[in-house]
């Protein structure tokens, strides 16, 4: 699978979908009301504003359409947004109920940010609206001091809200996440990690190396004591191979197939680090119930060279994989030195 295709790659995130659908509502609503103030109320400041703010959503509309829309853009529409909700009970008549507008913020701050700036934002949204209430207000038509109070309990419900599903959906989808990159056998990371891992090293231009480990006549394992067995050798081998390596530089890449990445070692410690784990292997006892089974590894080392893609520095691990099952398997090929 080409990196690209890594599946949290695939689908866009929330708040990029929020950005275009909400670029897109805010252009419609502001040109709408900008004629609205312009004609009818012939509030011109106002429509200006609007004018200008339906300009800029249009603009982020077309870049979000060609998947090009920063997050500078994202922090610009929000605050235009805010700016709007504010300004518009200032200079018209609070009456209206442009002010109502206001408990939708939270929402917006909350799916477009996260839960921490969304709170931060939220907290800091509840004094201007507050001010406005207060100097707004009469007291004919209205309780400044009771509205105010409303206002804060309504803001601050809504608030909860947002903050107790952000998280949670934060959660959820760093589990999801977690589970796509994770073999589900071995509990190790699985070929999208890879991807995922090579990408990284490829862009910072990391040192590192792969131990290709294969483990030898697992079939045998397999047809002798049955495919349970040869799962259970698998488990216990992910975690032998853990031991050896940081538990998130191991990966699954299929049947009975490990990787292992190294970065920023000398090739002498890689070397001798594959060949230390294969020697560990040969004498490790795997038990299972009353059976006490035995087994061996192959492993091809390869290093990763400026430029490569993911499959040229696996076939050169692959090559020399290759090399130790000819050589009479239970060995260490490299090409290091
Ligand atoms: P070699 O020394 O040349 O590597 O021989 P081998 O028998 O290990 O290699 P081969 O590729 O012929 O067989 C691999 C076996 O791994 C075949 C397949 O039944 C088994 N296998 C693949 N995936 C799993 C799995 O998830 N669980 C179990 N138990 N076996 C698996
Ligand atoms: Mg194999
Ligand atoms: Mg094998």
């Amino acid at each position: 699978m080409h990196p690209n295709k890594h599946p949290n790659q695939q689908a866009p995130n929330l708040p990029f979908v929020v950005h275009k659908g909400l670029s897109l509502f805010i252009c419609a609503i502001t040109f709408f009301y900008s004629l609205w103030n312009l004609v009818y109320l012939k509030l011109y400041l106002l429509a200006s504003i609007e004018l200008i703010i339906a300009s800029f959503s249009l603009f982020f509309f077309i870049q979000a359409l060609k998947k090009q829309d920063k997050k500078w853009q994202h922090y610009t529409l929000v605050g235009m947004i805010t700016i709007l909700v504010l300004l518009t009970p200032l200079q018209g008549d609070i009456r209206a109920g442009s002010l109502y507008w206001s408990i939708l913020l939270p929402f917006v701050y909350f799916m477009m940010f996260g839960s921490r700036v969304g709170l931060i934002l939220s907290l800091l949204l509840v004094f201007p609206v507050l001010y406005i209430i207060y100097t707004k207000t009469t007291h004919e038509g209205f309780l400044p001091y009771r509205a105010m109070i409303n206002y804060t309990f309504a803001h601050f419900c809504v608030w909860c809200l947002c903050y107790i599903y952000e998280s949670q959906h934060q959660k959820d989808n760093l589990r999801l996440r977690n589970m796509a990159l994770e073999d589900s056998l071995t509990g190790v990371k699985n070929r999208y990690a890879l991807d995922a891992a090579f990408e990284h090293i490829d862009q910072h231009n990391i040192k590192a190396f792969m131990l290709l480990i294969d483990i030898d006549h697992f079939k045998d394992i397999n047809d002798k004591f049955g495919h349970e067995i040869g799962n259970h050798i698998l488990r216990e081998m992910a975690d032998n191979l853990q031991m050896y390596a940081n538990e998130e530089d191991v990966y699954r890449l299929g049947g009975e197939e490990f990787i292992i990445i190294l970065r920023e070692w000398y090739e002498q410690d890689v070397y001798s680090t594959a060949e230390s784990l294969r020697r560990f292997i040969e004498n490790t006892r795997f038990h299972q119930h009353d059976l006490q089974l035995q087994t061996t590894i192959s492993i091809g080392i390869s290093r990763f060279l400026p430029g490569q893609s993911l499959s040229d520095f696996l076939r050169t691990a692959d090559q020399n994989l290759y090399l130790a099952k000819q050589q009479g398997r239970n060995r260490v090929i490299h090409t290091l030195f």
